[in-house]
């Protein structure tokens, strides 16, 4: 069988310390995830149920890439994120077993564009086209759970050009990974491929052209990104 249109493949990501590659299925995101940063957005960090929305697998860009400023925004914005690569699809996984679904972690940024974001927070309009645009989530390479573990703690964070405005720790989340990957096979049936972006800790702001992004998670990796001038 060939495919009808001219068509790029599926969007992978490289696997550290392997010539394998990942393939990208699908990009489930939580909201609000760190207390601290559900406050500076101004909501109430109370346990409430964590909530979803998605990033076509497309958005992804592999690490060290130089990328374009996204179109139609003037305040764009970086969210630092610890990111879970699913191998193992499920359903109505117990929390006890949701990390026997994890095939390993990476380091990723949930670029928004905030102004287009909260003019549909406002409208009480769909999320997309704040969150889900080209471009919008730089990741690194994967590590597999044999390298590094399931992180629970350790150092979140992200410079611009040199300096940390973003700084959390992994042990600051509110649903933390088995939790997340338990709540959300609830909802759909997670897939071997799907991504979960578990969340950002406090500090996030603008991002401008010309500005170079590297983010970090202690055990995980280095991501950086530069966007054109
Ligand atoms: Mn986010």
């Amino acid at each position: 069988m060939s495919y009808a249109i001219e068509f790029a493949g599926p969007v992978t990501l490289p696997v550290a310390e392997s010539n394998q590659a990942f393939p990208v299925g699908r990009i489930y995101c939580v909201g609000r995830n760190y207390a601290e940063h559900a406050r500076e957005m101004g909501h109430d960090p109370d346990r409430e149920p964590p909530f979803f929305f998605m990033k076509p697998a497309d958005a992804i860009v592999h690490n060290g890439t130089t990328i374009p400023y996204p179109q139609m925004t003037k305040d764009l914005h970086h969210e630092i994120e610890m990111v879970v690569a699913i191998g193992k699809g499920g359903s109505d996984i117990p929390v006890e077993k949701a990390l026997q679904h994890v095939f390993g972690y990476g380091v990723g940024l949930d670029m928004t564009r905030r102004d287009l974001q909260g003019e549909a927070k406002k409208m009480g309009r769909p999320w997309e086209m704040g969150k889900a645009f080209d471009n919008s989530a730089p990741c690194t390479a994967l590590k597999t759970v044999a390298m590094v573990g399931h992180p629970e703690k350790g150092a979140i964070w992200l410079r611009i050009n040199g300096e940390v405005r973003q700084k959390g720790d992994l042990a600051e989340m509110i649903w933390n990974v088995p939790e997340t990957i338990s709540y959300l096979s609830k909802l759909i049936t997670l897939r071997a491929g799907d991504l979960i972006m578990s969340g950002t800790p406090a500090g996030v702001g603008p991002v401008k052209p010309g500005d170079r992004l590297e983010g970090h998670v202690d055990g995980v990796g280095e991501l950086t990104v530069t966007y054109r001038k």
